[in-house]
């Protein structure tokens, strides 16, 4: 499957090329070699694709009847559901994501579909009140309009469809501007789409790069909303590209997130959980547990049974089922997490990684990387990596530990394992994190919000936050009766 058909642009229902006729090249992780070529679109493709959503939003969308907007969204979930055996061999192809965890990714963003149709089945009406009879006031939720996502190239399908399903569930017309490392089960996707019927316009993919089609798309005036995932950077001049014309903004951005281990924790499971929360998803995932804080008392224990793990973690083909840990997405991605862990031993850390086979030797492979006797203050356990590298730390108490898990940027994601149900608590209500598991990794019910605080993020997605931040609340109040209305200008009239 090296070769793959040249990704356009999805605009109005068609399949274009980009407006000024230029493309970029799609390389595959594992081969190094070029997969396919990609529209680069630009602001000119951007105005397009706005004007088809203004049209459909207004004249298709907006109007329709709910049950009539939801079947479309179940039966993208369908569509979905019955492609799975195809967009998880593609999302791996592209992205260098294990296909054993892309078929899982690829299930859950057909659930997206379903629960946001079930929510708004029950939440199109909000509150209502009624006041001693008189007034009855309640509130709606509307469609904002046209809303614009940015998307990163680690779990690409997942990740759109998080954003895609509620806007479009709640009545948006929707442009997509998925990430240019990523971009081949975004059109997937689009065919999807297109095949469940959804009128021409509601839903557009613009590919290209973030400075131009992305940039676009923020700085356009009939966008009302920007749901963003990636870089806090990126995050940040979105925020001043988007303040012009007032946009509202969800902003999913990056994170260092501490695992913190107790000396009484179950061992095992920890271990297990830790190695899973680093180097799942090839160690590029927002909620990776990046900066692994051990009990003084157990750290030469724990250390060890890492070591003999991480040299057994199957580094392999991304396409083949026993892999465990692919190549990372991109040469420049890859150059970067290489960069960290020379740094690394210039901190003065000790650096512990498995040999790499054979196979990998064209890919953009990292071996599982572990990055011993680090201290809080180092970039290696400040800054985002976002690769299979894990940094791990001593301490001694639980101030401490707490004090130097919150000395960070980010706060995104936390972990604690520990047997002490007080602790555990108290320590993850402690730390400064969105999000946090006790001795627990990374489940989460679709109900329940994702997000980050600090430099992690703005807002959350999932559940009702979503729901919310797609939608425009509107009050409307009656009057029940003849009540009395204030009459100005009355009394002196003859
Ligand atoms: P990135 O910020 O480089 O790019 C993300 C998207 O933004 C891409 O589509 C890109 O083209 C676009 N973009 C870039 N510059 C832009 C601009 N000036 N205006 C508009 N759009 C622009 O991020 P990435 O490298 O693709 O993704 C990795 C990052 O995403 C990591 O930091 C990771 O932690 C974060 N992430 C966060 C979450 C979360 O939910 N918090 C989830 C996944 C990834």
């Amino acid at each position: 499957m090296e070769k793959q058909k040249d990704i356009q642009l999805y605009i109005n229902g068609e399949f274009v090329n980009a407006a000024e006729g230029k493309t970029f090249e799609n390389v595959n992780p594992f081969s190094g070699k070029t997969i396919n070529l990609v529209a680069e679109g630009t602001k000119e493709d951007i105005d397009r694709a706005v004007s088809a959503a203004k049209r459909a939003f207004k004249e298709e969308w907006a109007g329709i009847k709910v049950s009539e907007r939801l079947r479309y969204i179940y039966k993208i979930a369908e569509l979905i559901d019955e492609h799975i055996d195809e967009i998880a061999p593609l999302e791996s192809l592209d992205t260098g994501l294990p296909i054993s965890q892309t078929k899982n990714m690829v299930a859950r963003a057909a659930e997206n579909f379903r629960f946001y149709a079930r929510m708004v089945e029950t939440r199109l009406i909000g509150e209502a009140y009624q006041a001693d009879g008189d007034f009855l006031n309640y509130t709606i939720h509307k469609p904002v309009g046209i809303a614009g996502l940015i998307t990163p190239w680690n779990a690409p399908f997942m990740l759109e469809t998080w954003k895609i399903a509620p806007a479009l569930a709640t009545g948006n017309a929707v442009i997509l501007k998925p990430a240019e490392w990523s971009p081949i089960t975004a059109n997937k996707l689009a065919e999807i789409i297109h095949k469940a019927g959804l009128p021409n316009g509601v839903f557009n993919v613009v590919h290209g790069y973030g400075e131009t089609a992305g940039a676009s798309l923020v700085a356009h005036p009939d966008v009302q909303l920007i749901s963003f995932t990636g870089e806090t950077t990126t995050g940040s001049e979105i925020m001043r590209n988007g303040a012009a014309s007032l946009k509202r903004v969800s902003m999913e951005l990056g994170g260092k997130s501490p695992i913190i281990v107790f000396e009484d924790a179950e061992m095992e499971r920890a271990l297990d959980a830790c190695i899973w929360g680093i180097f799942s998803f090839n160690g590029e995932r927002c909620t990776a547990n990046s900066r692994l804080f051990l009990h003084e008392n157990i750290y030469d224990q724990f250390v060890e049974a890492l070591k003999k793990r991480v040299s057994q973690i199957v580094v392999g083909n991304p396409l083949d089922k026993k892999t465990e840990v692919g190549p990372l997405i991109h040469l420049k991605h890859y150059e970067n997490v290489k960069r960290y862990i020379k740094i690394a031993k210039e901190e003065g850390a000790e650096v512990f990684s498995a040999a790499l086979p054979d196979e990998c030797k064209d890919g953009h492979y990292i071996s599982p990387t572990l990055l011993l006797s680090a201290r809080n203050h180092m970039r290696i356990a400040q800054e985002e990596i976002f690769g299979p590298v894990l940094t791990v730390m001593k301490f001694k108490t639980e101030e401490e530990v707490i004090e130097k898990a919150n000395d960070c940027r980010y706060g995104l994601a936390g972990y604690v394992w520990t047997n002490n149900i007080q602790r555990g608590h108290r320590v993850a209500q402690a730390l400064e994190s969105g999000m946090l598991w006790i001795n627990s990794q990374n489940v989460r019910d679709l109900r329940i919000p994702f997000g980050g605080s600090k430099q992690s993020g703005i807002g959350r997605e999932g559940g009702h936050y979503a729901f919310e931040f797609y939608t425009e609340t509107q009050v409307i109040h009656l009057a029940l009766n003849q009540h009395p209305i204030p009459q100005f200008g009355k009394a002196g009239m003859k």
